[in-house]
């Protein structure tokens, strides 16, 4: 689908918002989905090609509009992203991915994000916010630096008017950051979701963070069954 670049904006250190216009065009997702982006033509090199995949930020109310977020690399494709003109006409996939918040399981959801994996908790946040959906949520969000941290404000804003919600940021290399530093492993888990076995968790991020977590929590003792995972592939 031919669609076009509307909007950019640096959201956090290195971190670009990207807006799309559907003109019109209708395209239905459900919170954490994603797609790929072809870009017409690249000003630099780039071995991997003209196209990834990016998780969609918005919510589903946000009609004619994709948002995406992503790091700014030295990526021939991000450079050519970062610098092309608004209003240039890219090509999209259609919706894809099957990373949402299960309708048939209640359990109180642990979601865990590293970077910029936060995007699809974005979305599904903003979603149940807007639905009024009460569920018990506890996002743990881990960065390096408060400067790189996307969304922050706005999930801070979530955290303070939703008694259902918790957020725990984690910051592991700031210097001016006096509170949590640690990664995410058990000890962490074990500390902040004393009840870690009636819960179902969400990890989202760089392969590695994901995979890394995922060890930890099933050295918890729990069912893969309560652990849902996206890798943002290519980081
Ligand atoms: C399901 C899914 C959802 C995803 N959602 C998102 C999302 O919402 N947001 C997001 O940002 N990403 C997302 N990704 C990952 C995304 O598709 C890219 O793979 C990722 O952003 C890295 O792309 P890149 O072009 O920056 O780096 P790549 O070209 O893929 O290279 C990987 C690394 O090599 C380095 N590198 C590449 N070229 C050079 C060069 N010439 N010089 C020096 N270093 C170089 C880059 O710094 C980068 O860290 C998702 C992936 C999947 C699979």
């Amino acid at each position: 689908m031919k669609v076009v670049l509307k909007d950019r904006q640096t959201i956090a250190d290195g971190t670009i918002l990207v807006e799309l216009d559907l003109k019109g065009q209708e395209y239905n997702f459900t919170p954490g989905q994603y797609f790929f982006l072809t870009l017409p033509e690249l000003l630099y090199e780039d071995a991997k090609g003209p196209m990834r995949h990016f998780t969609i930020v918005n919510s589903p109310s946000q009609k004619g509009i994709l948002q995406f977020a992503t790091r700014l690399t030295d990526s021939g494709y991000k450079k050519t992203l970062n610098e092309i003109a608004l209003g240039t006409e890219v090509e999209i996939s259609n919706v894809l991915g099957i990373f949402g918040i299960p309708k048939d399981n209640q359990k109180p959801i642990v979601m865990i994000a590293g970077g910029i994996g936060i995007t699809p908790f974005v979305s599904m946040l903003r979603d149940m916010h807007e639905k009024k959906e009460e569920r018990n949520i506890r996002l743990f969000y881990s960065n390096k630096l408060k400067k790189q941290t996307a969304f922050l404000d706005e999930l801070q804003r979530m955290d303070l008017a939703d008694s259902n919600m918790n957020l725990i940021l984690t910051l592991t290399d700031d210097p001016n950051w006096a509170g949590e530093t640690r990664i995410i492993n058990g000890e962490f888990i074990r500390d902040y979701v004393p009840d870690y076995n009636d819960c179902l968790f969400m990890i989202s991020g760089p392969p590695a963070m994901v995979e890394a977590v995922y060890n930890q929590l099933m050295g918890l003792g729990l069912s893969n069954l309560d652990i849902k995972t996206e890798n943002f592939a290519g980081y």
